[in-house]
């Protein structure tokens, strides 16, 4: 297993990371013979970054990681990071969530401890729920040993969060695709210009740059069609010289293989590797998609239908195959603000900056539900 010095802690871990939220499941539940094997599988392999959270498996995951993990393999041959959730720690309290947290993982240190799902906005909420002073006195106490963040904010506040503490570590989304279609360079150029330790998730975009497009399936099958489409995924966030570890949400074996083998040990992308991740993405850039830029200049519709919203889950269904919006559409949007009642006034269209034919493409949407 390829293994990596975290920078200013000095910290060993393994490049490649298991995320705890997307565990095999039966009925709804963690199927524990299944994770179990998988984790065994991982330990063998040389893994020790193990990432889990308060809610992740609606609170389950860290129960998991006590049983599956800090109950069956020697605590010193890994390493486990959770998570405060701010939402839960204001309504209990942020040393009480702390406590628990430490009871469900049933291990006396935590070793890597994040502020969960930060922002622009989330250090004043972090700080007026006393979040960072109970992390730091339990740093202080031994019973965490690095302090970092997840983040989910937007670019432009990046900085101002990395500048608020002296952070440990820091948790970022990134991809290929969030790069060269989004912001990610900027905030990998952000972390790794300060020099503290990064770890990545989301690096297969929850899946999505697995089950992609034919389109893109296609661009990697004809580069090689003995590697998957995560595999490439992965391997180019691996390539970042700047990331340290890589987590991967693995929810079965054959992703546990496919990713072990690839960081055993870890191989760049060569040049040509690089410019199969281009091509895939130029595929993307070619899909038929709304091109909405989620400006938000529509938000004025008197109906308060989330357009931008709608146009984004249309277009996961055509990128990545996601059905998110599907199955979740009539429970997230409340019937008063559906397509359905959608009145023709054009405000929107009057508004959208790329001329989007709003009112006809929302009436299409309404049919494929
Ligand atoms: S046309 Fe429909 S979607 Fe657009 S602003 Fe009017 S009610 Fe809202
Ligand atoms: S105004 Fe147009 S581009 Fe902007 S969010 Fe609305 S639909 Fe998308």
């Amino acid at each position: 297993m390829e293994m990596r010095q975290m920078p200013r802690i000095g910290e060993t871990v393994s490049r490649l990371g298991m995320g705890l939220m997307r565990l095999p499941t039966n009925d709804g539940k963690i199927h524990y013979e299944e994770a179990e094997a998988m984790i065994d599988r991982l330990i063998e392999a040389g893994v020790t970054y193990y990432d889990t959270a308060f809610m992740y498996h609606g609170g389950e995951s860290e129960t998991f990681a006590k049983k599956a993990l800090i109950g069956r393999h020697k605590r010193d041959s890994f390493t486990i990071a959770t998570k405060m959730p701010l939402g839960e720690a204001e309504k209990m309290g942020a040393q009480a969530i702390f406590d628990k947290q430490q009871e469900k993982l049933g291990t006396d240190v935590i070793d890597f401890y994040l502020m969960h799902g930060i922002n622009g906005g989330s250090i004043d909420h972090m700080n007026r729920i006393g979040a960072d002073e109970v992390a730091r006195k339990m740093k202080e106490a031994g019973r965490i040993r690095y302090i970092g963040f997840s983040y989910h904010g937007a670019a432009d506040d990046l900085p101002k969060v990395l500048d608020a503490y002296d952070w440990d570590f820091c948790q970022l989304q990134l991809n290929y695709f969030d790069w060269y279609g989004g912001d990610g360079e900027k905030l990998y150029n952000d972390v790794t210009s300060r020099k503290i330790a990064l770890v990545v998730m989301e690096p297969v975009r929850g899946g999505g740059l697995a089950r992609c497009h034919p389109d893109i399936l296609k661009v990697f099958s004809d580069a090689d069609p003995n590697l998957s489409p995560a595999s490439w995924a992965m391997r180019w966030c691996g390539s970042l010289p700047g990331i340290d570890v890589v987590l991967s949400g693995m929810s079965d074996m054959s992703q546990v293989e496919d990713n072990v083998r690839h960081f055993s040990p870890f191989v760049p992308l060569t040049d040509d590797g690089q410019e199969v991740v281009k091509r895939a993405m130029d595929a993307f850039k070619a899909l038929p998609l709304v091109p909405c830029t989620e400006c938000n200049y529509c938000a004025k519709c008197p109906q308060s239908i989330p357009i931008p919203r709608i146009f984004g889950g249309r277009n996961d269904i055509v990128r990545f195959g996601s059905s998110w919006f599907m199955t979740n559409y009539r429970n997230w949007i409340k019937p008063e603000n559906q397509i359905s009642a959608c009145t023709a006034c054009g405000t929107c269209e009057a508004a959208c900056p790329q001329g989007i034919n709003i009112i006809e493409r929302l009436k299409e949407i309404e049919k494929t539900l």
